[in-house]
């Protein structure tokens, strides 16, 4: 099988990759690719993941933030209330 012409990452050389098994083997340094890294598998699902748990972090985070501002603003309300009801006795 020679239909996957590329460049090695690894010898910087145009080569026919050979395929086997899942891998494809550089017939001049012997490096071995899995292929989906030419093919046409779908890619990086790690990375989407990663993007995901970042995001959910930021959502979780936010909350936080939004939850803390909304306890100390409650807080200030609550003893502004208190404040104004005892002045007015
Ligand atoms: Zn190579």
């Amino acid at each position: 099988m020679h239909d996957t012409r590329a460049l090695c990452p690894a010898c910087k050389n145009i080569v026919e990759f050979e395929r086997r098994g899942s891998f494809n083997c550089c017939p001049i340094c012997g490096s071995q690719y899995p292929l989906a890294k030419w093919g046409d598998t779908p890619l990086k699902p790690a990375k989407e993941r990663g993007a995901f748990a970042d995001f959910l972090i930021f959502i979780v985070k936010f909350f936080a933030v939004l939850g803390a501002i909304v306890i100390v603003g409650i807080a200030v309300l609550f003893a502004g209330c208190m404040f104004i009801l005892n002045s007015h006795h």
